[in-house]
Order: structure tokens, then sequence, then C-alpha cells
């Protein structure tokens, strides 16, 4: 099932997607519901960021492909960052890149959203507690990434965190393809079998640390082959079992 957010010119709607279809929701998205009867396309409403985290809690180095590229040893615990909820933008909407912040980099993520308020979750109860899964892309500051001694300032400008374009509950996310394209080139390719952390035990480690709340989002590290956005460009994330999620780039005036 695809779970949507959207605007059809009333403000902001939870809905399910069927094929071009969009259905409205009888209940609560994050506990008992049910589409109701198809009634808009889907190309005559805006898609929105299909979640509203109250926290986005990023994971860093988790590709072991990646980590042998870099030839950087593997962690022995998932290195956690946060991102403020400001960051996050929607399908089609543009990354804006700030004057002068230097080299901006697309980073291609497996986004988990968590479906209940969690704390002190087993690995065993992820499939209870995660609502679905979207695509990401941690847009990272990368000079300032490497001058500051913390990441939250390159990780942490607005339109930094694109997500979309829906939820899906079905996908089973032990080892699906996770790639980036950039104006149409394929940049950043693995599986998510490749991770260092998998999904329950990322799920685990972070309600260890932190509560987790209904709609808080996960992303879960990327795969080798990050690189440049300059503005004109667009990047798209696509996944495996999802879909893709396309935005352009701007420069902020
Ligand atoms: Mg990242």
């Amino acid at each position: 099932m695809k779970i949507i957010r959207f605007d059809a010119g009333s403000g902001p709607e939870s809905g399910i997607l069927d094929g071009d279809m969009i259905a409205g929701l009888d209940g609560d998205v994050f506990g008992d519901c049910k589409p109701l009867s198809p009634r808009l396309q889907v190309s005559e409403v805006k898609l929105l960021a299909p979640c509203v985290p109250s926290k986005i809690v990023a994971v860093g180095l988790n590709y072991r492909d990646h980590a042998r590229e870099m030839g950087l040893s593997l962690p022995e615990a998932p290195v956690l960052f946060l991102k403020p909820p400001t960051t996050v933008i929607g399908p089609d909407d543009a990354i804006m890149i700030p004057p002068a912040a230097g080299r901006i980099d697309h980073e291609a993520e497996l986004g988990i959203v968590i479906r209940r308020r969690t704390k002190n979750a087993g690995p065993e109860e992820a499939g209870k507690v995660i609502l679905g899964y979207t695509c990401a892309n941690d847009v990272t500051a990368r000079d300032l990434q490497k001058k500051d001694v913390q990441w939250t300032r390159a990780k942490s400008f607005d339109t930094f965190c694109p997500i979309g374009p829906w939820i899906e509950t079905g996908l089973d996310p032990s080892n699906v393809l996770v790639e980036a394209y950039l104006n149409g080139e394929r940049r950043q390719s693995s599986r998510t079998g490749q991770l260092i952390f998998n999904v329950p035990f990322l799920v685990s480690f972070i309600s260890q640390v932190m509560t987790l709340e209904p709609g808080d989002l996960i992303i879960t590290g990327t795969p080798s082959g990050i690189g440049p956005l300059q503005p004109g460009d667009t990047v798209e994330v696509r996944i495996e079992g999802i879909g893709s999620l396309k935005n352009s780039v701007r420069l902020q005036s």
C-alpha cells in the first residue's frame, strides 16, 4: 500500500495511491484506517512529503561497499546524527543551494517511517513499529561537514531532506536496490543487503537512545558514489519496490 500526503487545493490530506487514483482515508494513518472510494487523479494534486517527522535520525557510514571504497574500517556501532524537520521537502520541490556553502552532495538513502511511539524496542519488534519505507536524499554541505567539528550545519539547511514520493507499507527492506541519478545518469547503486546495520537493528538501537514518535524518519546511510549538485540539476533517488523521488536544484537567492 502506498500512503501519500497531498494538496488538492484545500491544504494537506492523507490518502492511498492506487494506480493513478487517490483514495481518502477513514481513520488515522498511524492507527486503524481504511481507504474510501477513489475520488481524485494523482495528476490533479500536488504530492507532499509523505510524513511530518518530529525528528529525522540519520545514520553515518553504513554500507560495506562504501566503507571498503573509502578505505574505512567498519564502525562497531551506528554513528547517529539528527537533521531538523525543517529540512524536509517533498517530491518535485527544489533543493536550495545556500550561497557560499561550498560543495553540496546528494546521498540516496532508504527512509524508515515509524508507526507508533517506540522506546527500547527489540529488533524483533521492528515490523510492528515501522509504518513503511520511503526514498530519501540526505543532502550534505560536504565542505562544511569537513570543516566543522560536528555535522549539524552541513546536514541542516532548509530543503536538505527531500523525501517521498510515498510510504510503501509492503516492502521487505532486507535487500532492495538503492540508486541515485543525476540528470538521468546513474551515480549511486547498491543494495540494502550491503548495510552494516540493518533496519531492525537500527530501529532497536535508536529506540534505546530516544523515543521515536509516529511519523519520525530514520535514514539509513548512503552507498558509494556520492557527488556534487549544481543549480539546474535534477537529482533522483530510486529504490526498488518503492519508486522514484525527483528534485530540482536551485541557488538560494
Ligand atoms: Mg547520509
